[in-house]
C-alpha cells in the first residue's frame, strides 16, 4: 500500500518559516492557525559548546492513525496514495481526532466548524510538489513513498544512512514523517511527549 509522506533536513533547515508562510497562503489557513510550524530546538549546552537547530512540526503521517480509528463519522479517511484526509461534507467537529493526535497537529475552523491540518497539499498533483516543499529555499524538504526506491524521499533516506534518520515519539500510532540530523549539526532531542505547541525544553 502507498504512503506518502515527508522527509525534512534540519541539517539544511535554516528556521526561515518560509515553509510556514507559504502553508498558510496555499492553503488558505486562518490567523493563529498553522498546519506547519517551526520550532527552534535549544540552544543546549554549555558556551563555547551550543548546539541548536529547527524543527518543522507538520501531521506526522502516522501509519496506525489514532485520528482516523477515533473519527464517528468516518471524515478522517486515508486516501489511495496513503494521505490522511479529512471530508469536510462528514466532520461534525466532535474534536476527538484533536484529543487522539498525540502531536496535536489538527486544529479547528471555527468559520467552517471543522476540523483541519496539514494535507500534503493533496490538491497539488505530481509532478508539482507541495507549496512547502517549493518554497523552502534550503532544499530540505523532501515527498513521496519512502518505500519507493524511485522517489526523492528513498534516494534521500539510503544517501544519509538511518542513524541520521529521527522521527518524533512513537506512541504506536508509528508517524512515518522523517528526519534528518546529524551529530555534526546537533544532538536530537528525544522528548518524551510532543504537543504541536511544546513547553520550553
Ligand atoms: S472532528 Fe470531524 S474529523 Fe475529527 S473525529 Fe470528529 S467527525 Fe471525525
Ligand atoms: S499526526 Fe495526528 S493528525 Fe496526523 S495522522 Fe497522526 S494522529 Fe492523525
Ligand atoms: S504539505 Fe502543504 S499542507 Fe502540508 S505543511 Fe506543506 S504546505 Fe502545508
Amino acid at each position: 500500500m502507498k504512503k506518502k509522506t515527508m522527509l525534512i533536513d534540519l541539517d539544511r533547515c535554516i528556521g526561515c518559516f518560509s515553509c510556514e508562510i507559504a502553508c498558510k497562503n496555499e492553503n488558505n489557513i486562518d490567523l493563529g492557525v498553522q498546519w506547519n510550524k517551526v520550532f527552534t530546538m535549544g540552544p543546549t549546552g554549555v558556551f563555547p559548546d551550543l548546539e541548536m537547530y529547527f524543527l518543522p512540526a507538520l501531521c506526522q503521517s502516522c501509519e496506525n492513525a489514532p485520528c482516523v480509528e477515533v473519527c464517528p463519522t468516518g471524515a478522517s479517511y486515508i486516501n489511495e496514495e496513503g494521505v490522511i484526509l479529512v471530508d469536510h461534507n462528514k466532520c461534525i467537529a466532535c474534536m476527538a481526532c484533536i484529543s487522539a493526535c498525540p502531536y496535536k497537529a489538527r486544529s479547528f475552523n471555527g468559520k467552517n466548524q471543522v476540523i483541519e491540518k496539514c494535507t500534503l497539499c493533496d490538491h497539488l498533483k505530481a509532478p508539482d510538489k507541495p507549496a512547502c516543499v517549493k518554497a523552502c529555499c534550503a532544499k530540505a524538504r523532501f515527498v513521496g513513498d519512502a518505500e519507493d526506491p524511485q522517489s526523492d524521499i528513498n534516494k534521500k533516506i539510503r544517501e544519509v544512512g538511518t542513524k541520521n534518520i529521527h522521527t518524533l515519539p512513537d506512541a504506536g500510532n508509528k508517524p512515518t514523517v522523517k528526519y534528518i540530523l546529524s551529530d555534526k549539526t546537533a544532538k536530537w532531542h528525544d522528548r518524551k511527549s510532543w504537543v504541536f505547541f511544546p513547553e520550553k525544553d
